[in-house]
C-alpha cells in the first residue's frame, strides 16, 4: 500500500514514511492509494480476537511495509500493557432508547485520542528506522489541553524518543495542568509558555523549522517529529475501533450479521468522523453518518451549503476539544470524494488559506449529504442532555459525548428510515467533571478534586484512577517561559545548549 499527497497524487510513499514525515512536503495529507474492503468471512474472523489481534490484523491492511510480528508488538505494547481500565480497551453501552454508545475514553488520559496516541509511537519509532535513519526522536507539541497530555502518556519512556509539551500558561484548566504537571517517566518535559495557544503553537513552529535547531539535533543523533492529529498514524488506529466495535455488536447480539446502522460522531477537526467513513467504505454497514458539532458550528455548515467558511467567531464551549474552526481533515474525505482530484483540492486549500473559504459544487454537495448530516447544540442544550441521559439511564455522559447524543436523537427523530444507532462517546465524564455535575444539578463551587468526589457520591459511578491519583503526585514540572525563550529552553532541557 502506497500513499499519495491530497495536493499532488504523483507523490508516492510508503506507510513508514507517510508516519514519519506527518505531513507531505507540499502541504498535503497522506491517503492511502486505495482502501481495503472487508468480506463478510473477514469480519467473522475477527469475532473472538482480542482488541489487540484485531487492530494488527487491520494495520496490516493499510501498513503493509510492517511484518506482521512488527505491528502486533505494537499493538500489544499499546493495548495490552495495562494501560487501559478495561482488557476490550473499548466497550458498548446500550441507553434505554435503544441507542449505544461507543466507549472510547478506557485509557490512561481519559479521553478518545488515546485510542491513537497510546499506539503512535511505537508506529513512529519503527518508521523512522524503516526510512534508514536511526536517531532519537525529539517530539515538539503545543496544546490546549487533551491532546498534550494524551501524547505525555503514549511517549512515556517509549525507548529512543523524547516528548517536550509546552502550554499556554493560562489556558488550560486547572485538571489538564495538574494532569501534564505531575507527568511521569524519564524522557519526557513540560512546560508553560506565558501567553496564549497561538503563542505556544507560534513558538513550536519556530523551533521546529530553525535550521540552526535542526542541525543542533542531528549533530546529537537527534530529530524533531510531531504528534500532529493529522498524522495518518493517528487515523488509522481511529478506523480500527469503528471495524472492531461493528464486530462487537455482532457478537452481542446487538446487529445481524450486515444489518446496517446510523453512527454519531462529535467531532471538530473531521478526525474522528473520517475514520468511521473510512471504516464504512471498507465495509461495515453503515448507513449514514451524523457530524455533531457545538456552535462552532463550520462543518454543520459546511454540509448544508458546500461552503466552508472559517471567518467568524471562535466561541469557547463546554465541550472545548471540538472548539475548531479549521477542520483539517475534511481534505481526506474532498480528495477521495472528488475521484483524487489533486490540482482541485490544491485550489480549495490554497484558497482556504488566503481567504479563509472555499466552495464546492453543488453535485460534490449532494454526494456529502447522501452520506452525512450534520447539526450543532450550544451548551445549554448539551447540558440539559447530561441531565436527561442521566435521569433516564442512571448513566453520565461527557460534554463532547452529549453533544453527540444531542445529534443522534434528532437524526433518529426525522429519519426517513429506523436504524440502530451507535454514538462515539469521547471522553471520560469526569474529564469535564464541573459541567457534567452542574448538568446534573450539583453545586460546582469547590476545587477540581471536590467536583470528582460530588460527582462520584451523586452518580455512583466511580471516579478514574488517573485523576484520582493526580491528588497525591508530586509536581515534576512548574518552568514557565517566555516564547522567545523557547529555543534556549528546548536545547538547554536536550542537553545540546
Ligand atoms: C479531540 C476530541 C474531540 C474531537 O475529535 P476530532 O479529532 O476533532 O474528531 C472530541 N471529543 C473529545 C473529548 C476530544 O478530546
Amino acid at each position: 500500500m502506497l500513499y499519495h499527497s491530497t495536493r499532488n497524487k504523483n507523490l508516492s510513499v510508503t506507510g513508514a514514511e507517510a508516519i514519519a514525515q506527518g505531513i507531505a512536503a507540499d502541504g498535503g495529507l497522506f491517503v492511502p492509494e486505495s482502501i481495503p474492503e472487508l468480506t463478510a468471512a473477514d469480519f467473522d474472523a475477527l469475532k473472538g480476537l482480542s482488541y489487540a489481534e484485531r487492530a494488527a490484523r487491520l494495520f496490516s491492511l493499510y501498513l503493509t511495509d510492517f511484518t506482521g510480528e512488527e505491528l502486533r508488538e505494537c499493538t500489544h505494547h499499546a493495548y495490552e500493557s495495562g494501560s487501559f481500565e478495561t482488557p476490550n480497551v473499548q466497550e458498548i453501552t446500550t441507553l434505554a432508547d435503544g441507542s449505544m454508545l461507543l466507549e472510547l475514553w478506557h485509557g490512561p488520559t481519559c479521553a478518545f485520542k488515546d485510542m491513537a496516541l497510546q499506539i503512535l509511537p511505537h508506529f513512529l519509532t519503527r518508521s523512522i528506522k524503516k526510512t534508514g535513519i536511526d536517531r532519537e526522536v525529539v517530539i515538539l507539541t503545543a496544546t490546549s489541553g487533551d491532546t498534550g497530555k494524551a501524547a505525555l502518556a503514549g511517549f512515556q519512556d517509549v525507548p529512543g524518543t523524547r516528548i517536550m509539551v509546552f502550554y499556554p500558561e493560562d489556558g488550560v484548566s486547572s485538571m489538564q495542568k495538574r494532569q501534564m504537571q505531575t507527568q511521569e517517566g524519564e524522557n519526557v518535559c513540560v512546560c508553560a509558555v506565558k501567553g496564549n495557544f497561538d503563542d505556544c503553537q507560534n513558538g513550536v513552529k519556530a523551533i521546529f523549522t530553525d535550521p540552526d535547531m535542526q542541525k543542533a539535533l542531528a549533530d546529537h543523533g537527534m530529530q524533531f517529529s510531531s504528534a500532529n492529529s493529522i498524522n495518518w498514524g493517528r487515523l488509522v488506529p481511529q478506523i480500527v475501533y469503528y471495524v472492531s466495535a461493528y464486530v462487537t455488536m455482532l457478537e452481542k447480539g446487538l446487529l445481524e450479521n450486515g444489518q446496517r446502522f446510523a453512527l454519531t460522531v462529535p467531532t471538530g477537526n473531521f478526525g474522528n468522523i473520517l475514520a468511521a467513513w473510512y471504516a464504512k467504505q471498507m465495509g461495515v454497514p453503515i448507513r449514514h453518518l451524523v457530524c455533531a458539532s457545538n456552535i462552532n458550528k463550520v462543518l454543520t455548515d459546511f454540509i448544508d451549503t458546500g461552503v466552508y467558511d472559517r471567518r467568524r467567531d471562535f466561541h469557547a464551549t463546554v465541550s472545548p476539544s471540538m472548539d475548531i474552526l479549521i477542520s483539517s481533515n475534511l481534505e481526506r474525505l474532498l480528495y477521495h470524494m472528488t475521484g483524487e482530484d489533486d490540482a482541485q483540492i490544491r485550489a480549495w486549500f490554497t484558497a482556504l488559506k488566503e481567504n479563509g473559504s472555499y466552495q464546492i459544487p453543488v453535485e460534490l454537495r449532494n454526494r456529502i449529504q447522501a452520506e452525512f448530516s450534520g447539526s450543532f447544540w450550544n451548551d445549554e442544550a448539551t447540558k440539559a442532555m447530561i441531565g436527561r441521559v442521566f435521569a433516564e439511564n442512571g448513566y453520565l455522559s461527557d460534554t463532547h459525548t452529549a453533544v453527540g447524543i444531542c445529534a443522534a436523537r434528532d437524526y433518529t427523530a426525522n429519519a426517513p428510515e429506523q436504524s440502530p444507532m451507535l454514538i462515539a462517546s469521547t471522553a471520560n465524564p469526569y474529564k469535564f467533571g464541573a459541567a457534567v455535575l452542574e448538568a446534573i444539578g450539583g453545586d460546582t463551587n469547590a476545587d477540581e478534586y471536590e467536583i470528582l468526589d460530588r460527582l462520584q457520591a451523586k452518580s455512583g459511578m466511580q471516579i478514574p484512577k488517573a485523576l484520582a491519583e493526580l491528588k497525591t503526585k508530586k509536581v515534576r514540572f512548574s518552568d514557565v517561559v517566555a516564547q522567545d525563550q523557547m529555543p534556549a529552553f528546548v536545547k538547554e532541557k536536550l542537553g545540546i545548549a
